[in-house]
């Protein structure tokens, strides 16, 4: 099973008055906020106002929502660039992580090390796709058996004195033995993204048909973005798909 869990949100601080006060005249320096508005959204919203000082008098009577989605319309999204998130996957597969990681601008991770960590007790992911395929299944968990039996022989031929008086020659060992592991070994993934770059990967990824497990993490991605700060995923949506599986899909906002 997917984990998701959110690591850290952004914290709208308060300390915002003294560089409105820098540009514009006491008095006709207030900023509206509206009380709806999650942290996340506050700091796109400020970030957004401060390109045109756009406070007090010179501030329009849109909601932080309707602020945003004119953002997004007129693509000015370097702005959602500021709210950034770090959250972690537990149960996701290689292949899937690999896939991911080649999400570069406004992503970092820190993935479970092959090389550091000892896969002999790791299970592997079933991939959904085969879920009502009984010949499928039997041919991937013979090919998983192999994989790991061969992995345990590997760290096995190694005296282990040897692996200990010098840890590279675990290392050595290790990534000889990784070497024989399938692409659907269960990984752990610490991301951290920004809002425009969560946008971006859920229009790429969130409805490909034939991709269930980059639908299943889209699906739980935007669900918690959604509660996260909804103004900055209101083009997106939620829904099952006919073979019951996730697909996100984005419209005009
Ligand atoms: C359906 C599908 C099939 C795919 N098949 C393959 C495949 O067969 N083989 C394969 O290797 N990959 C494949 N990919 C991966 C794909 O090519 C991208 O590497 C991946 O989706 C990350 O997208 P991105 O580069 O837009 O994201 P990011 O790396 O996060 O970049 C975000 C955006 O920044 C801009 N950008 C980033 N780097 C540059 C740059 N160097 N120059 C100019 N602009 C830049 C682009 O606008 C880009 O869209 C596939 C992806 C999908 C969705």
């Amino acid at each position: 099973m997917v984990i998701l869990s959110l690591l850290s949100r952004p914290v709208f601080s308060n300390e915002f008055q003294s560089i409105i006060n820098d540009f514009l005249p006491k008095g006709d320096s207030n900023w509206r906020l509206d009380d709806v508005s999650t942290e996340a959204e506050r700091v796109v919203e400020f970030a957004g106002r401060v390109c045109y000082m756009s406070f007090g008098s010179r501030q329009s009577p849109r909601s932080n929502s309707e602020y945003i989605a004119n953002l997004i319309r007129k693509g000015h999204e370097s702005v959602l660039e500021h709210a950034v998130w770090t959250f972690a996957l537990s149960g996701v597969s290689r292949s899937f992580s690999h896939q991911l990681v080649r999400h570069r601008v406004g992503f970092s991770y820190s993935q479970l090390s092959q090389q550091y960590y000892d896969e002999s007790g790791n299970s592997p992911v079933q991939p959904a796709g085969i879920a009502d395929n009984v010949e499928a299944i039997e041919a991937w968990k013979r090919a998983h058996k192999v994989s790991h039996e061969s992995y345990l022989a590997i760290m096995a031929s190694v005296e282990p004195n040897n692996m200990v008086s010098n840890p590279e020659n675990l290392r050595a060992v290790r990534s000889a033995a990784r070497s024989v592991l399938t692409n659907s070994q269960r990984v752990a993934i610490v991301v951290t993204a920004n809002a425009r770059s969560i946008r971006h990967f859920l229009s790429l990824r969130g409805d490909i048909e034939g991709d269930l497990e980059m639908r299943i993490v889209s699906g739980l991605l935007l669900d918690v973005f959604k509660k996260e700060a909804p103004a900055l995923f209101a083009d997106f949506s939620l829904e099952t798909s006919h073979d019951g599986y996730p697909r996100v899909r984005r419209s005009e906002i």
